[in-house]
């Protein structure tokens, strides 16, 4: 009897996964996004019955990431994933800015099926990467039967697009999902699934995205002692359209700030308020006069309002 073969699309955006450096001992002065994915492919053992297909939409320090690179992105995600014969995405990529390109792909496509994104701390070249381990494991979260929606796979956990945040700077377990949790933990290639995948989007799909260059501007600004509101009125001045607020706390906010927001928001600018903090949401009290953005945080609730402004 024929074995049904199931196709993976990988998709190499850059990162560290991808990063070289001169020596094996050297795990911070190398230059991300080098390897190229389907070398970083052709060092794992092969998966029974799965076929792998490499493809390098991008080659970036995801530091740099862009609207441009995101949109392409988008679009090849979309454009496998109607391919019925393939069973799923997985997009290696750089951490810094992983939690962004997961919130954003999961706002646009909603995928009925998985959209893995997983990334490493340490370059390729490292002699203890972390790469493989967490490349291995998102193929296996990839071809599971059931997952879908964006998720994260790294260092044994895979976080869903909406909670996953990077919340460590060199550790390699450097993602965690806050008061949410893991969506599941690969063992050995198996999945232990804890509570539901991903649903639901913010956009009508890739078509609905404005041309890189026709994208709002949405600007994040902080709530610290002594903030004021110089810089919300530079911005306005300048022609953002809106405004995310890394408030303190439940997303309190400096008077002088807190003017200067309200001002912006008669003028037309939309104005979202979220925290600061590392965990938790903002709870949307009475009388609110800046709009919480509820659970998001704030590089995310920029990702939403970028959207919504677009539609
Ligand atoms: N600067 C790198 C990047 O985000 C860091 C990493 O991938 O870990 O591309």
């Amino acid at each position: 009897m024929q074995v049904e073969r199931r196709r993976i699309v990988v998709l190499g955006t850059g990162g560290t996964i991808a990063g070289r450096a001169a020596s094996a001992r050297d795990n911070i002065g190398y230059r991300a996004a080098e390897v190229g994915v389907a070398d970083l492919l052709a060092g794992l053992p092969a998966m029974d019955g799965i076929e792998l297909q490499a493809e390098q939409v991008a080659q970036i320090d995801s530091k740099d990431m862009d609207f441009g690179t995101w949109c392409a992105l988008a679009r090849r995600c979309a454009h496998w994933l109607a391919d019925d014969g393939v069973a799923g995405i997985v997009v290696t990529h750089g951490t810094d800015t992983l939690e962004e390109t997961a919130f954003f792909l999961q706002s646009v496509l909603a995928p009925a099926k998985p959209v893995v994104l997983t990334g490493a701390m340490r370059p390729a070249t490292s002699a203890a990467a972390d790469g493989p381990q967490n490349l291995a494991d998102a193929l296996a979260v990839a071809a599971a039967p059931g997952a879908c929606g964006v998720v994260v796979a790294f260092a044994g956990a895979v976080h869903g697009a909406a909670d996953v945040q990077k919340v460590h700077s060199y550790r390699t377990d450097a993602f965690a999902s806050g008061d949410a949790g893991p969506i599941a933990y690969v063992e050995e290639g198996a999945l232990r699934l804890l509570r539901a995948w991903p649903q639901g989007g913010l956009l009508r799909g890739v078509a609905a995205l404005a041309a890189p260059e026709a994208w709002p501007r949405v600007e994040i600004v902080l709530n610290h002692a002594g903030a004021d509101g110089a810089i919300v009125r530079a911005l306005v001045q300048d022609g953002v359209q809106g405004l995310v607020l890394a408030g303190t706390g439940n997303g309190t906010v400096h008077h002088a700030l807190e003017a200067a927001l309200l001002a912006a928001q008669a003028s037309g600018v939309a104005v979202r308020r979220a925290s600061r903090c590392a965990q938790g949401r903002v709870l949307p009290r009475a009388g609110d006069r800046l709009r919480a953005a509820e659970g998001l945080t704030p590089v995310k609730a920029r990702v939403a309002l970028l959207l919504e402004l677009m539609r």
